[in-house]
């Protein structure tokens, strides 16, 4: 991670993120657990959107793609044949006077970085969370909550082969929770021990796969782009020598600029054919494909595009970020793209006090909700109220006022330029609709 800063502070990030229920602690009232993450009410939905989005166009919208969801939990010899069990390890150093561990490759002149003790000399920890399965804790039942979504994909090559009846080149996708001990999780949700990943296993023809590699490096690099993390807070960079996994040919790691530096948001690896001959040389099994046009059996190569949606997530709110002055006030707001933002519409009675405007904007709510996430709110003024909004990100809002009671139609005010439309209220699901890019 580089020193370079953006102009966001993580602390109003962390704060906002618990103060709207974006992301709580994890276990909070026992005093929080390393490593570990809740998405509250609008967090989850960021979530969700950023998984529909991403499933939308990598499965749904394309011809060369299924998807797939395999268990979290897989035999323990996967991780043999992966490479998993000997070499996911990092190196590792403990500080002789605080105790405290840290990565070696983060320990940046070899005194502790929290107290500027002495270290130990780096010994290799393994990453993978241990556990059992069934009620004996002995040698032959240990396994692995998986470290990534990958294996799963490897592992079913054949099945999903077989009943898509797919060509080459095709792909797998995957969405699922990962788990990692890692040695040091820091800076907020970006490096945690239980995480999501959204990957691709995307199966080619031996010779075209360095072709794929860079179609696949540029279509995701302009996906983070799609949905609005500004261009010149992203940038490519490879992996080299020493760095590269022991299953990789070649990896570009997709960096955005946190508030902490440069860090990865995805990784786009070439694995070669390693993993489906590992898996055929572990169980005997066939992991290849019947080529027509030669006549041959071919074992394809992998590119792997490889993301987390916490790190999306994550990213999308710190780009999103916005303080600005407004009529001499400090106005927070998140300036979502509108597929990802957690609630299209709120919906207020300009008047709390007034039971014809409560009901009539009730009524409002309840007709946009099979359509798009909406909130209905009456908890404060309607300047409060906006605020409230603004700060998580909300699209439009819709006030019902007094003249509604007359004239039968509401305003609508949008998020980012602050302008107010009045519309009849029969029209008002399908003008948003239309805003959203849905009608
Ligand atoms: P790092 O170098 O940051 O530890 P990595 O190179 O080990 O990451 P990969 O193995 O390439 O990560 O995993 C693919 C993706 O999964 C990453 O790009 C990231 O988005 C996500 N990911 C990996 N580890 C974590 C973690 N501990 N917490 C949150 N997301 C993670």
């Amino acid at each position: 991670m580089s020193e370079e800063k953006t102009t966001v502070d993580m602390d109003a990030i962390v704060s906002l993120c618990k103060r709207r229920g974006f992301i709580f602690q994890s276990s909070e009232i026992y005093g929080g657990v390393g490593g570990s993450w809740d998405y509250g009410p609008f967090g989850v939905e960021l979530k969700r959107n950023i998984k529909d989005v991403w499933w939308r166009d990598v499965v749904q919208c394309r011809d060369d793609m299924v998807g797939l969801d395999a268990g979290i939990l897989m035999h323990p010899r996967v991780w043999e044949a992966s490479g998993h069990v000997d070499g996911f390890t990092d190196p590792l150093v403990d500080c002789k006077n605080c105790k405290k561990r840290f990565r070696a490759d983060h320990v940046e002149d070899g005194k502790c970085p929290e107290c500027g003790g002495e270290l130990t000399e780096p010994r290799m920890f393994n990453l993978m969370l241990k556990t059992f399965l069934g009620p004996v804790e002995d040698e032959a039942s240990v396994t692995y909550l998986r470290p990534e979504t990958a294996q799963g994909m490897f592992v079913n090559f054949a099945n999903v082969l077989d009943v898509s009846r797919k060509k080459l080149p095709f792909g797998i996708a995957q969405i699922g929770k990962a788990f990692r001990n890692e040695i040091t999780p820091r800076n907020f949700t970006f490096r945690t021990r239980e995480f999501e990943q959204m990957e691709i296993e995307y199966f080619v023809k031996p010779g075209t796969d360095e072709e794929w590699h860079e179609r696949w490096v540029e279509e995701r690099f302009e996906w983070y782009v799609q949905y609005g993390i500004r261009r010149e807070y992203l940038r490519l960079r490879q992996h080299e020598g020493e760095e590269l996994a022991h299953y990789a040919k070649a990896t570009f790691d997709i960096e955005y600029l946190f508030p902490f530096g440069w860090a990865e948001l995805e990784g786009i690896s070439n694995r070669t054919d390693f993993d489906l001959r590992q898996h055929t040389l572990f169980t005997g099994r066939e992991m290849s494909y019947f080529d027509e046009e030669t006549g041959n059996h071919i074992v394809p190569y992998i590119i792997e595009p490889s993301g987390g949606v916490d790190r999306a997530a994550l990213a999308f709110l710190v780009d999103a970020y916005h303080e600005e002055r407004v009529r001499k006030r400090k106005r927070v707001v998140l300036r979502f793209h509108p597929d990802l933002a957690p609630i299209k519409v709120a919906v207020f009675p300009l008047l709390r006090n007034r039971p014809e405007l409560v009901a009539l904007a009730k009524d409002v709510a309840s007709g946009l909700r099979p359509h798009m996430m909406t909130v209905y709110d009456d908890t404060a003024s309607i300047g409060r109220l906006y605020r409230r909004q603004d700060e998580i990100g909300t699209l439009y809002c819709v006030t019902v006022d007094v003249d509604t009671l007359e004239d039968n139609a509401v305003t609508i005010r949008d998020r980012d330029s602050m302008e107010q439309i009045r519309v009849p209220v029969p029209e008002v699901r399908d003008t948003l609709l239309q805003k959203l890019g849905r009608a």
